[in-house]
């Protein structure tokens, strides 16, 4: 708090942009952290949010259960693939992936499987900001490398990318595969661990090994789910199943606060017995919010008629025709685009707080994160909003 600027006072959001106290208006190239994917106050959501919130805002999911909740848990299996159809809700990411966490650990003790308590996860990667979230972050770039020791230490890896380290990683759970109970990936970008983009076949890699070394496979698509890399879930453009997917930020549209870990047949199986301590036990207080799920539902709906695939389409092709010139960028090393994702990264982490100013000054909200400039724009951001965008990153990357 000290040493980075006060934040922007905002007291509206319309569409795209954020606006201010002072009357100015910001292009968003966030979408607040992923969330708003089809744009700030959409009419939609919010008459189902008004509806909902006059019928019944809330009522505890213990022993008690309503109609937005199932409706949305039965979409959410129809939306994903195969046998993904148990559906877990939380209040926040890192929840859905603590209970992911603790669904892979109780599954081998339900299996009869002792001694899987560990897991495995990737260099780059990121799954929230809790305590055993934390264990299954990047060590060194993510946030908690200050938390060294606090947690037991998990076995981190770099992701299978050509056949050297696809060989060192199936080394690896050969030796220390039966003390894993899962190994957690997101699936084709690692987002807030830099925007890392792996090509599908890593993830055919994984759950080849997972299945051999007897590990659940957890996709963490709270980043890429909901159709930010251009196919409703990352795991679509790899056609590959993971055991159990956590999926949360743009799940309500950028409205409230909700996730879930949504689990296969077979992980289900394991739990569903006549002996009460088989049963997983969790139960956050706002689990299953009936408001949280109606706007979930809304976001759906605003899904179904598949004109997000064609606004992924052209947001990506402006961001990736308005970054290419960073390239020739001082200290810039790469310029990348996948789906609605545009990416500048640099040589040596950036001055948040100052770029952060600058692109206000700009008229556009951006904050990088570490050593990349990035667009995550709603998929509904007018061209002119998006060449707005493009064109203050070109300025203060220096080559407009
Ligand atoms: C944001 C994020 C999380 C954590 O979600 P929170 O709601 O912030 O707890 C976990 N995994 C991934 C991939 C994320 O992008």
């Amino acid at each position: 708090m000290k040493t980075a600027r006060p934040p922007l006072p905002v007291v509206a959001t319309r569409g795209a942009r954020l606006i201010l106290e002072d009357g100015r208006e910001l292009v968003d190239g966030l979408a607040s952290w992923w969330t708003a994917c089809h744009g700030y106050n959409h009419p939609h959501i919010a008459g189902a949010l008004r509806k909902q919130i006059e019928t019944m805002p809330h009522v505890m999911f213990g022993g008690l259960a309503h109609e937005p909740a199932y409706r949305l848990a039965k979409r959410l299996a129809r939306l994903l693939p195969g046998d993904l159809d148990h559906v877990f809700f939380a209040e926040s990411g890192s929840v859905a992936v603590e209970i992911a966490m603790k669904m892979a650990l109780q599954y081998q003790i339900n299996r009869g499987v002792g001694g899987r308590t560990r897991f495995l996860a990737f260099r780059g990667g990121y799954h929230g900001d809790t305590l055993a979230t934390m264990t299954v972050c990047d060590p060194e770039e993510g946030m908690h490398s200050l938390f060294a020791g606090v947690m037991p230490a998990q076995v981190i890896a770099d992701l299978p990318r050509d056949p050297a380290s696809e060989a060192a990683l199936d080394a690896l759970l050969a030796a220390r595969g039966h003390e894993i109970a899962a190994m957690l990936v997101e699936p084709l970008i690692q987002g807030a661990g830099g925007m890392l983009p792996h090509p599908p076949e890593v993830l055919r890699t994984l759950r080849r090994l997972a299945d051999k070394h007897g590990v659940l496979l957890i996709f963490d698509e709270i980043f890429t789910g909901f159709g930010r890399t251009g196919s409703l879930f990352a795991m679509q453009a790899a056609g590959v199943e993971p055991d159990i997917v956590t999926l949360s930020k743009a799940l309500t549209g950028g409205t409230l606060p909700l996730s879930a870990a949504v689990a296969r047949r077979h992980v289900f199986e394991a739990f569903w017995s006549d002996d009460p301590a088989a049963a997983l036990m969790h139960g956050p207080t706002y689990m299953a919010n009936p408001l949280a799920c109606a706007a979930a539902n809304a976001s759906l709906d605003l899904f179904e008629d598949g004109a997000w695939a064609r606004d992924v389409a052209r947001v990506s092709a402006a961001l990736a025709e308005g970054l290419e010139p960073c390239r020739a960028g001082e200290g810039v090393v790469d310029v990348r685009t996948l789906g609605a994702i545009g990416v500048v990264e640099f040589e040596a982490p950036v001055p948040v707080s100052d770029l952060c100013a600058r692109f206000a000054a700009l008229g556009v909200w951006i904050r990088p994160m570490g050593k990349v400039v990035y667009l995550t724009p709603a998929f509904t951001t007018p061209d002119e909003d998006l060449s707005r965008l493009t064109s203050a990153v070109r300025q203060v990357v220096g080559v407009d």
